[in-house]
């Protein structure tokens, strides 16, 4: 295998005349201001190196990759108890859809779907007031990355906030099932929140680092979760990190990553590395177009995907 930075280069110099492609989330009017000719990658192995290319160190909206990081909260509260609360299914349907959830009485099809997503927000608020909880998923998240400089973006939590009608319709909807414990307003008000966090590529990739590590960080020595969980995340990541792309993105990738509409993907080459590429156009399943074409190239190049090279 060639050198990973010359590797980082290739796929730069490759994606440059197609920069600008896709469409930019504008359902939240403050992600419609984000300029889409942006790109940024960065790989960072196990063994400590850190490769980067482009703009992997501009700050963006994570959005629902922050819903790994939440499922990681979750399962840490209450266990495999969360399973009552989820399932663990693709959903082959839109991030964002209501109708699976009337016919499974509530229970969304995963967390990685915004209403799973929520469910799952409920369960790390613990009782605890909307300002404790975002506050426990902020240190959680620096603690995850090392960086106490990772924050949450307040314009875009507003903007959310004030737009969300459809997250809105789905928390309340999993309310009459009695699958949200806490007020809408205040379980939304977290979720919002966990999706404003701004981070880089190379703050992203330093999170996602226990994943690829058996559930500890090899840099700090912090241990997240057990290797088993780590696992099962990563299988979760796999079958519904890109909503119903998940199948094309296994396909053309084969790694476990979730992507976010902000354009940001994580990505997991286990016992390898863990990577994050963002680039805000998005194709039409509301997955990062560039950021799933670098993807792409970097498992080919590298021979990472988990389904052999
Ligand atoms: N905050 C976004 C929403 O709930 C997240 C969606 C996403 O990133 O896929 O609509």
């Amino acid at each position: 295998m060639a050198d990973l930075q010359d590797i980082l280069y290739s796929i730069y110099r490759e994606i440059q005349p197609r920069i600008g492609e896709g469409k930019v989330a504008d359902y939240i009017p403050e992600l419609a201001k984000v300029d889409p000719r942006q790109f940024g990658m960065a790989v960072l192995t196990v063994d400590g190196k850190i490769y980067c290319v482009g703009d992997a160190d501009v700050a963006f909206s994570i959005q629902s990759i922050s819903k790994v990081f939440t499922l990681t909260l979750a399962l840490g509260k209450i266990g495999e108890g969360l399973w009552k609360r989820v399932g663990r299914e693709p959903s082959g349907s839109a991030f964002n859809s209501i109708v699976q959830l009337e016919h499974e009485a509530g229970i969304p099809r995963n967390p990685f779907i915004n209403a799973g997503a929520i469910a799952v927000t409920d369960v790390v608020m613990a009782g605890h007031e909307p300002r404790e909880a975002i506050g426990e998923l902020l240190r959680f998240v620096r603690y995850l990355a090392d960086d106490e400089s990772v924050t949450i973006d307040q314009t875009i939590a507003r903007s959310e906030t004030a737009t969300g009608f459809r997250n809105f319709a789905l928390a309340n909807f999993m309310k009459s099932y009695r699958n949200i414990q806490h007020p809408v307003d205040h379980v939304l008000g977290v979720y919002f929140h966990q999706c404003a966090l701004s981070m880089s590529c190379e703050q992203l990739a330093h999170a996602g680092l226990f994943l690829a590590a058996r559930g500890s960080n090899p840099l700090t020595g912090h241990s997240v979760v057990s290797p088993k969980r780590a696992r099962r995340i990563n299988a979760l990541m796999l079958m519904c990190g890109h909503y119903d792309g998940s199948g094309d993105f296994a396909y053309n990738v084969g790694l476990p990553g979730k992507s976010g509409v902000g354009g940001g993907i994580l990505a997991v080459a286990p016992g390898i590395a863990s990577i994050a590429v963002w680039s805000p156009g998005l194709n039409k399943v509301g997955n990062s177009l560039l950021g799933s074409v670098a993807l792409e190239l970097l498992a080919a190049r590298t021979g990472w995907s988990i389904f052999g090279d």
